[in-house]
């Protein structure tokens, strides 16, 4: 009867605490996570219940959602999308699963073998790209969208995986209670002891997993360890997935051969992995005998220098000139070598483990893409997975830029679900009320348009000394005044204020406001290798590796001018999203998190509300209250159920045929209205005519 915030977020707890986790709002789907397995709400039963059943006909399920998906690209000969969004750990990876697995089974068959590699792909991209944060013990640390593409008969003929934004920082360091990308642990617990030997991954006979990550266990072992993995200050021990990660191991081994990738090539993989760990033990000092300050190895690290570089086929001491000294051009054309401070020489270091690691990614998932090629597609039907909005107490660059991703998704949200809707209401003569809603466009202008946010931060990039205050100066300066910036000098919490005004700025999105700390925008924007470092890479005797440095598809080479920072590299593939996404159908799945303890049947209402709201809930709670969010054509429901009526009455006109039919039926006049072409229902009420008539 009544609609509202109040009203949706009693129901959604009412069905939560029995079990029944997914509710529609019109055709958006609100999941919540239950933090445990529902008996037979996955079961392959339960897949062939949901095939061919219009929506709302059986209980709300992300199946129906993805069944719909698929009905509507055959019936409208459309692409679909379907945008899967919420906060971390809200359950967006796992419903972005369950959808493929009902996608690649479509027609109650078993998955084939092209379907076989597009799930497969999964567990591998989860392996190099999710990692244990204190929000999700298996987040992914990355965006992506992946496309399953069908034939003219429907059949699964291929995909596409697009990725967004890999979290770099993690390969180096981690917050206390996280790890690094699960691949590390797998394959120190998991691997064969000849392949461990060979990535110089200790004796496996003494080498016991949690050296790497107690330091304490490592002195008593006398084992190197690994600094990568190792989380400082953190008190409990990683060992939550240590039992797994040895299975998961060979679970990864297998998927990568499933997806044709050979065991030369597997091991290619994984020496990149572990030189990436070996590079992370070497340590610098300051070398006392430099008169200009520069670092050399610490004694400790030698051994790890000398494995990394045999890893990496690369000439020993050249590996270390690499990380200790800059090769620089001066103004007439000599190269010199600059020694590099400890400090310099170490993020050096850490700028090659990101890069390598990060490129590793990047050919993991084009290989996936090359084994599953779809060159007769006729549509796709895209899944969008990718983090919501987000605001901690600290933010940083990442922040900014999925936050300016999810400006884009709502206005996307806005447009499809809001403003589309309005505009067919007028279109076809129906008398509803105008429902308002927030434009957060200027937020988005404020980040992309020439001269905004990302801009400045390029600009500053190019700087010979570029600086983070005065980065954060110009902002302030040349968007001074916009509706949707402010200083952290004026925000009214007490915890911004501490920060100097050229150290951050607020911006205040479409979810809330959020203090960024620009401290490491300009690092974090440039991904590039310094050129003396890209240039021993690209000389190392392993091919695997100097391909990874190869095949980039930016001009990176050519110089610092013409270098694509990653906010421009993301601003680009957004845009590129966000075209696929208008050309196609769209559904929405609003994934919720119940509580902050990952704990089954609790529900911790005020923070479900205020997720509720960031999915934009309150505006089309309202729509829906006052609008008609079922529709069809007087020709298709003509079509649909002539068959049932006497054949006097199908041989009338379309529309007049409806209104006959809903007189027979005596439907309820406010439950439905006519419109210039088409009939609209009420919320849920097309479902209870569409079962009226089945069953009479
Ligand atoms: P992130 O943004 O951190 O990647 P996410 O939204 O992708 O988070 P998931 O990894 O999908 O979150 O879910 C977190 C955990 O919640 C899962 O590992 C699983 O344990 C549980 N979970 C999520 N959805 C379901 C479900 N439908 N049934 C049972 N458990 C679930
Ligand atoms: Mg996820």
């Amino acid at each position: 009867m009544y609609l509202n915030e109040a009203t949706l977020l009693n129901n959604v707890r009412l069905r939560y605490l029995k079990d029944k986790i997914y509710t529609y709002v019109g055709n958006i789907l609100v999941a919540v996570n239950p933090y445990n397995d529902i008996q037979d709400l996955y079961s392959t039963q339960s897949i062939s219940r949901y095939r061919g059943k219009s929506l709302g006909l059986l209980p709300p399920h992300v199946f129906a959602i993805a069944d719909k998906a698929f009905r509507d690209m055959k019936v409208l000969s459309q692409s679909q999308s379907m945008i899967v969004s919420g906060e971390s750990g809200a359950g967006k990876t796992e419903s972005t699963k369950y959808i493929l697995r009902y996608l690649c089974e479509t027609g109650g068959y078993a998955a084939g073998p092209i379907e076989q590699r597009i799930l497969d792909a999964n567990p591998v991209l989860e392996a190099f790209g999710n990692a244990k944060t204190t929000r999700n013990s298996n987040s992914s640390r990355f965006g992506k969208f992946v496309e399953i593409h069908f034939s003219k008969s429907y059949g699964v003929v291929g995909g596409y995986i697009s990725h967004y934004l890999l979290e770099k920082s993690r390969i180096c360091s981690q917050n206390v209670d996280e790890r690094n990308y699960h691949i590390f642990y797998q394959l120190c617990s998991g691997a064969p002891a000849e392949l461990k030997m060979k990535m110089g991954l200790g004796n496996p006979e003494k080498f016991h997993v949690s050296v790497i990550f107690s330091s304490s266990l490592t002195r008593i072992l006398k084992m190197p360890l690994v600094q990568y993995l190792v989380n400082r200050g953190s008190k409990t021990q990683h060992t939550r997935n240590l039992r797994n990660d040895a299975s998961d191991f060979v679970k990864i081994d297998k998927a990568l051969d499933t997806l044709g990738i050979s065991a030369g090539d597997r091991q290619e993989i994984y020496t990149i992995v572990a030189a990436v760990l070996h590079l992370g033990n070497i340590e610098f000092e300051n070398d006392v005998d430099d008169s200009h300050g520069g670092s050399r190895l610490t004694p400790a690290s030698l051994k790890s220098l000398e494995e990394a570089s045999r890893l990496m086929k690369l000439d020993v001491g050249e590996l270390k000139l690499g990380l200790a000294f800059r090769t620089m051009q001066t103004a007439c054309g000599d190269v010199i070598n600059v020694p590099l401070k400890p400090r310099e020489a170490a993020s050096a270091r850490d700028a090659l483990a990101k890069s390598m690691y990060s490129r590793l990614f990047d050919n993991i998932v084009s290989r996936i893409n090359a084994s599953i090629p779809f060159q007769t597609s006729a549509f796709y039907i895209g899944v969008l997975d990718i983090a919501g909005f987000e605001y901690f107490p600290k933010n940083g660059f990442e922040q900014f830029c999925i936050n300016y991703c999810n400006e884009k998704l709502q206005t996307f949200f806005n447009e499809r679900v809001l403003h589309h809707e309005q505009i067919l209401y007028a279109q076809e003569g129906l008398q509803v009320p105008r429902i308002t809603y927030a434009d957060n466009s200027d937020c988005i202008q404020l980040v992309e348009d020439k001269m905004g946010v990302i801009d400045l931060l390029n600009e500053e990039g190019k700087l010979p000394k570029p600086d983070a205050c005065h980065f954060t100066a110009a902002v302030h300066k040349n968007l001074h005044g916009h509706f949707r910036l402010e200083l952290p000098r004026c925000s009214k919490l007490r915890q911004h204020r501490e920060l100097r005004d050229d150290e951050g700025f607020i911006i205040r999105h479409f979810a809330g406001a959020v203090c960024y700390e620009t401290a490491q925008f300009i690092e974090k924007n440039n991904d590039a290798l310094h050129s003396s470092l890209e240039a021993l890479v690209c000389e190392a005797k392993n091919h695997f590796l100097k391909s990874l440095f190869e095949t980039v598809d930016q001009p990176k080479r050519s110089g610092k001018l013409n270098y694509v920072s990653v906010a421009s590299k993301f601003r680009g593939q957004l845009n590129e999203l966000m075209e696929k996404l208008q050309s196609t159908g769209t559904s929405f799945i609003r994934c919720i998190k119940p509580n902050g303890k990952m704990a089954p049947k609790d529900f911790d209402g005020g923070g479900i509300l205020s997720q509720l709201q960031c999915a934009g809930m309150g505006s089309v709670l309202k729509l829906m209250q006052q609008g008609y969010p079922s529709r069809t054509g007087f020709q298709s429901l003509h079509e649909m159920y002539k068959q049932y009526l006497p054949g006097k009455l199908a041989r009338l006109d379309a529309r007049l045929f409806c209104k006959a039919l809903f007189k027979a039926l005596g439907l309820n006049d406010t439950d439905f209205k006519f419109g210039v072409s088409k009939v609209f229902f009420r919320a849920g009420k097309f479902a209870e005519f569409d079962q009226m008539l089945k069953s009479d």
